[in-house]
């Protein structure tokens, strides 16, 4: 087994929300520190700048990402349909390096032309905040697929002041206190200490009369009904990613995006894994016996599964392509079924009489399986005679 994958973003380090443009920043950054030029012979860098390579290819790709968002690194991996690849060589990860730099030109010159324009707008615009939500569904819901309205709380640009805080007929002014720095700074003597201004806190903004629907921060929660669509295939862990569904901005940013993370509830007949499905189902003995045919419930529907005469309790039968759909990325998993052997619970006395009669009439031969056993257990015994215990 390979150690697990780090996450992507983890690689990167940026955040889940992070924009292009800081993703390739934070990936100039670390591919230059680790490129195998200025770490010749060290492995472990090799290592890291193939990771941060495989990284960036997935997360500066917007369908890529969004796979990723979805299903982790189960999207990419052994069996993903799309678009496979399980990790990344070195020349790879070189190709990717160069591409990020836009090919032409020697690699170690443009590193930090043009560049990563931050998020924070000029008046102290700021983007909203990434928002977490974590989502119970049913089995039926993962692996068919469906539609949720959500109804969650969520700060947005208010409406009464449009987001500036300030009281309608009201303005905001440069702050007294900073000047517009946003910042202050005070002296013990050696250093300077420099902090936030306590009067605008940072903005360079004070309000005269703040807006009364939000107090002045712009910004009010307001319960949102968002509709959320489900794919088939889901799981526990899986992130659906609403853009900018998230916390809105500050005076004029963007909003954030909403993350709903997925936990699919227990299901008492069909149990998961990955794309495979699991039950066990109950035949009847004389079937066992007898042999014929049995009707097993899949996610797709009753499936005849024929038994042959014999069958042991226990035994595990296979129908292929009838697990979890694969849709595009996956392949179709299979279901396995352990059948049990069921005795009748309920017997008529006529029954009954009848099958006094079929006992009486088995023989060893019958059952091979506890005469095996039995050989064994005959085998111990003796040896422990011989030993005179
Ligand atoms: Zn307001
Ligand atoms: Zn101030």
């Amino acid at each position: 087994m390979a150690p697990a994958k780090r996450d992507y973003y983890e690689v990167l380090g940026v955040s889940r929300g992070a924009s292009l443009e800081e993703i390739k920043k934070a990936y100039r950054k670390l591919a230059v520190q680790f490129h195998p030029d200025k770490n010749p012979g060290h492995v472990e860098a090799e290592e890291r700048f193939k990771e941060i390579s495989e990284a960036y290819e997935v997360l500066s790709d917007a369908g890529k990402r969004q796979q990723y968002d979805q299903f982790g690194h189960r999207a990419f991996g052994p069996g993903a349909g799309g678009f496979g690849f399980g990790g990344i060589d070195l020349e790879e990860a070189l190709r990717t390096f160069m591409g990020a730099f836009g090919g032409g030109g020697t690699i170690f010159d443009n590193f930090f032309g043009g560049g990563g324009r931050g998020r924070e707008k000029a008046g102290g615009a700021a983007r909203g905040a990434d928002l977490r939500f974590d989502l119970e569904i049913d089995f039926e819901e993962a692996v068919l697929g469906s539609e949720r309205e959500l109804t969650l709380p969520i700060l947005q640009e208010c409406g009464a002041c449009k987001g500036t805080g300030a009281a309608p007929g009201s303005k905001r002014e440069t702050c007294r206190r900073c000047n517009g720095l946003g910042m202050t700074v005070a002296s013990n003597g050696f250093f300077q200490i420099r902090q936030a201004c306590s009067a605008c806190g940072g903005s360079g903004e004070t309000i005269a009369q703040p807006c009364r629907e939000c107090r002045g921060e712009g910004r009010v929660k307001v319960r949102s009904t968002l509709s959320l669509k489900i794919p088939a295939g889901v799981e526990t862990g899986s992130r659906l990613r609403l853009a900018g569904k998230g916390e809105g901005g500050v005076r004029g940013g963007e909003a954030g995006d909403l993350y709903v993370v997925l936990h699919v509830k227990p299901h008492e007949l069909f149990q998961r894994r990955d794309e495979d499905i699991f039950i066990e189902w109950p035949i009847p003995f004389h079937v066992a016996a007898l042999g014929g045919e049995v009707e097993v419930p899949t996610l797709q529907g009753y499936v005849p599964l024929k038994i042959p005469a014999g069958t042991q309790s226990g035994t595990l039968f296979r129908l292929k392509g009838k697990g979890v759909a694969g849709g595009k990325v996956f392949r179709s998993g299979d279901q396995h079924v352990r059948v049990v052997i069921e005795p009748p619970a309920r017997l008529s006395g006529k029954q009954k009489e009848f099958l006094r009669q079929l006992a009486d009439s088995f023989t060893e031969d019958n059952h091979p399986q506890t005469a095996r056993l039995r050989k064994l257990a005959e085998t111990f015994y003796e040896h422990k005679k011989v030993m005179g215990k």
